[in-house]
Parts: C-alpha cells; sequence; structure tokens
C-alpha cells in the first residue's frame, strides 16, 4: 500500500502555539509539553509504544514463541486457528495494548481526545503496508445509541488517517450494528462470541461485493467482533477482509 506523505498543516501549526500559552503535561511521565507535536505524550514516552514484530500465526497474528513454526511451513496456523478458521483472512495489529499505547486508546476513545487520531493512525499505517493490495476501508461500527454519547466512532477516525494517507476510500456505513453488546473486557471467549453473534449486518453490499477491505479498529482482543463484521462483508461478497488494528491485548483478554 503507498502512502502519501502529508505537508505540515495548520491545525499543527495552532497546536504549537497553544503549546506556549497554555502548556499541557505528558499523560506519562509529568513533563511540559512544548514543542511537541503529540497534545498529549513527550516524544521519550511515546517512543515506549511496544511495537508487535516477530513470528505470529499468518491467520490471526498471534505471536508464535519462536521462528521454529514457521522456518519449515510459513503457512502454519496457531492451535485456536486450526481448531476454529476465523473468518477474517489475516489480522494485523501495530503494538501491544499496554503502557503508553493503551493510555493514548483510552485518552483517544473515552475522553475525547480525537486529535490523538492522527498518531494512532500513523501507527496503523505500518500495518495497512503489511497488509498488501486493497481496495477500501471498512470502520468497524458504534451502536447508534454509543455513539450519541461519545459523539464519534473512533475506528472510522482512524480509517480517515488511514484513507488520506493511502488515497484508498473509506466506506463509512458498510456495516451497522443492529443490536447494543455489551462491553468485551473481562468476558471469557465463549460469552464475548455469544455476545457479538448477529449484532452486524451490511447496509452498502454494492460497495462490498468483490472488494479486498481492510477492517479497522482500535484494539483486538480475542477478534469475536472483527470475526462477526468479517461474517457480514463476506456474506455480501467480499473477496477479503484483513483486520487492522492499533494494538492487540497480550493475553486476548482485554
Ligand atoms: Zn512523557
Ligand atoms: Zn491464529
Amino acid at each position: 500500500m503507498r502512502v502519501i506523505k502529508e505537508g505540515p498543516d495548520a491545525g499543527n501549526r495552532w497546536h504549537h502555539l497553544l503549546g506556549w500559552v497554555l502548556p499541557t503535561k505528558c499523560e506519562t511521565c509529568g513533563r511540559f509539553l512544548r514543542n511537541e507535536s503529540n497534545p498529549s505524550f513527550c516524544r521519550s514516552c511515546w517512543e515506549t509504544v511496544s511495537l508487535i514484530d516477530g513470528p505470529c500465526c499468518p491467520c490471526c497474528g498471534k505471536p508464535f514463541a519462536s521462528e521454529a513454526a514457521l522456518s519449515h511451513s510459513p503457512g502454519h496456523l496457531c492451535g485456536d486457528c486450526r481448531e476454529d478458521r476465523p473468518i477474517f483472512d489475516r489480522a494485523i495489529s501495530a503494538g501491544w495494548y499496554e503502557g503508553v499505547l493503551a493510555q493514548a486508546i483510552h485518552l483517544f476513545k473515552y475522553r475525547g481526545k480525537s486529535v490523538l487520531a492522527r498518531f494512532l493512525g500513523a501507527l496503523l499505517l505500518g500495518a495497512a503496508e503489511e497488509a498488501g493490495d486493497a481496495d477500501c476501508l471498512v470502520p468497524v461500527p458504534l451502536h447508534v445509541s454509543r455513539l450519541r454519547e461519545r459523539e464519534f466512532n473512533q475506528a472510522l477516525l482512524l480509517c480517515d488517517v488511514v484513507g488520506s494517507a493511502s488515497g484508498l476510500p473509506v466506506i463509512p456505513d458498510a456495516i451497522h450494528r443492529t443490536r447494543e453488546t455489551v462491553p468485551q473486557i473481562g468476558l471469557s471467549k465463549p460469552i464475548r462470541r455469544r455476545n457479538v453473534r448477529r449484532a452486524f449486518a451490511c447496509r452498502d453490499p454494492e460497495h462490498i461485493l468483490g472488494r479486498r477491505i481492510l477492517l479497522i479498529d482500535d484494539v483486538f482482543t480475542t477478534g469475536s467482533t472483527v470475526n462477526d463484521c468479517a461474517r457480514v462483508l463476506k456474506r455480501a461478497g467480499a473477496e477479503s477482509v484483513i483486520v487492522l488494528t492499533v494494538a492487540r491485548t497480550p493475553d486476548g483478554a482485554g
């Protein structure tokens, strides 16, 4: 995937100016932020984001302990995928959901720091390049009642960042939630699956048919939510669905 380089924008210059008048502190170390492009974290804290690299399951992206599993068979799947193959073709996450990245996602999602989309989206771009050729970007939707209370869908903001850097079109309403699900955090894997089952429907099948889709969300936990979204996209005729998330929980437990 080709990434178009961004030029300096007016919003960023304004943020720098505001930083001198009303300096804010780094959310992690408490240092005053001056001349930092990130509005919530100093550069040295942001550099502690732990990126996921190394051998992993070619389907769900679960890391392997060593290269051994892939050295003889590059398509070797993890035990979970062999037992119950996900509907999505592949899942790629940029970093681990821990430390500064977990803090940033929390601020972005629950404390209205939508300005962090640019920084989280930049991490997602690395994962998108790994995904290869694609036709469009689809966000995991929020239920309308949650959208009303949060005022924005974090996955759509991330899509917009990846879309403007890559030139890929965003299909914002491809999927919608047919019912509200309880938050996945803290639920066991079978309960998570039950929680999201049949919670989504495809609203825009003419833009899905025959397309290679990058399905975008902020965090990958067990993959139940994105798998259910992939199911409706495949039913609508998607050629492939690759899941891209900013972060992945280390143990799949949220
Ligand atoms: Zn800091
Ligand atoms: Zn797997």
